[in-house]
């Protein structure tokens, strides 16, 4: 990556709840990679998700919102929750290019959505217009993605970045089940999203 232009991460997901796995990616990324600061973007209607029931944009984005107050280097955005219908990636990096002309986009995502994205629309844009920042994620390989990366996109490895991150096995599908069976949340995420999803009622049904 080069050091001429400020570097912006976006952490894209949908929060759906925010959990300790996510703030500790866009942390762990924002220091190796020097980024200026890490917007994250829930998303709106999301287009692999369109047959699960997902909470809605409202309250996914206040979850995020509790949970980042304290990092200066963290801020949230509606960009894609205020858009109607499906939010695809390389939509919303067109806009951030636009917005940020002067920065180098930094799309951060777990190993999982890391080795998914030949399945992303528009994949050659979408990898031309960021860097993506891969964080290790326990159960999620990228060798394989790897090869077929270096197959199909050779031109696009130095947009590619593996992190290491401290391992944590933990998912929202984990959460939003453990808050169904009534097992504890406690310690998986910020106190200020454990305690909004009470408020909320969330992920009872
Ligand atoms: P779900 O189980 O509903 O899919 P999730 O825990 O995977 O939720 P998402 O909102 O789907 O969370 O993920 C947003 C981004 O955060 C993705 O790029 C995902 O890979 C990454 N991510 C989520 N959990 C972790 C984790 N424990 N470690 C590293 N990256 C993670
Ligand atoms: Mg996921």
């Amino acid at each position: 990556m080069t050091k001429e232009k400020g570097r912006l991460g976006i952490m894209g997901g949908t929060f759906d709840p925010l959990h300790y796995g996510h703030l500790v990616a866009a942390e762990m990324a924002r220091h190796e990679f020097d980024l200026e600061k890490v917007i994250f973007i829930p998303t709106g209607n999301p287009p692999h998700k369109e047959n699960q029931k997902v909470t809605p944009s409202q309250d996914r984005y206040e979850m995020v919102k509790r949970a980042i107050v304290n990092n200066p280097f963290f801020e949230v955005s509606p960009l894609e929750i205020d858009r109607e219908g499906y939010s695809y990636t390389v939509d919303t990096l067109r806009i951030l290019h636009k917005k940020y002309p002067e920065h180098q986009l930094c799309f951060i995502t777990g190993a999982d959505a890391f080795r998914e994205i030949f399945t992303w629309k528009d994949v050659h844009s979408v990898l031309s217009l960021s860097h993506f920042i891969g964080a290790s994620r326990p159960g999620f390989d990228t060798n394989e993605f790897l090869e077929e990366l270096e197959r199909k996109y050779p031109e696009f490895i130095p947009h590619m970045h593996l992190l290491d991150v401290p391992a944590l096995a933990i998912s929202s599908t984990d959460i939003r089940q453990r808050v169904k069976k009534g097992k504890p949340i406690r310690y998986l995420l910020p106190e200020s999203v454990r305690e909004y999803i009470i408020e909320k009622g969330l992920y009872l049904e």
